[in-house]
């Protein structure tokens, strides 16, 4: 592939309009390539984009909500079937506790994560 502004020979494609690009006019991003003073700003967005993306509306906090929750009922279940609050410390116990901890730190985090996806949501 040739680069679209020069005969040289293209090292990557423009993250945004997708024209070829020899290195002499080529802007390098951490997550692609753009057009020398022609796309810089429009690949900058869409990296920026790509990234809220990933993480979803709120996805990321939902999910870990979701495995918190049911971290919390599976210890809870462990200890009030197979356990038993009299039987001190036996094993079921102690998963059941260990359950009941992770869920209850997953969603703690979730919180955490929904309320730092609130401040940081683009505006748009
Ligand atoms: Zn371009």
């Amino acid at each position: 592939m040739k680069c679209f502004y020069s005969d040289a020979d293209a090292v990557g494609i423009c993250k945004s309009c997708g024209r070829g690009l020899s290195l002499s006019f080529a802007s390098e991003f951490p997550q692609g390539l753009a057009c020398r003073n022609r796309c810089e700003a429009d690949v900058q967005r869409l990296i920026r984009l790509s990234g809220a993306a990933a993480d979803g509306p709120g996805g990321t906090a939902s999910n870990t909500a979701v495995s918190g929750v049911f971290s919390i009922l599976a210890g809870g279940a462990f200890i009030y079937f197979a356990g038993g609050f009299s039987g001190g410390v036996s094993l079921t116990n102690f998963m059941g506790g260990a359950f009941f901890l992770f869920g209850l730190y997953s969603v703690i985090r979730a919180l955490v994560i929904a309320k730092r996806n609130r401040s940081q949501s683009p505006k748009v």
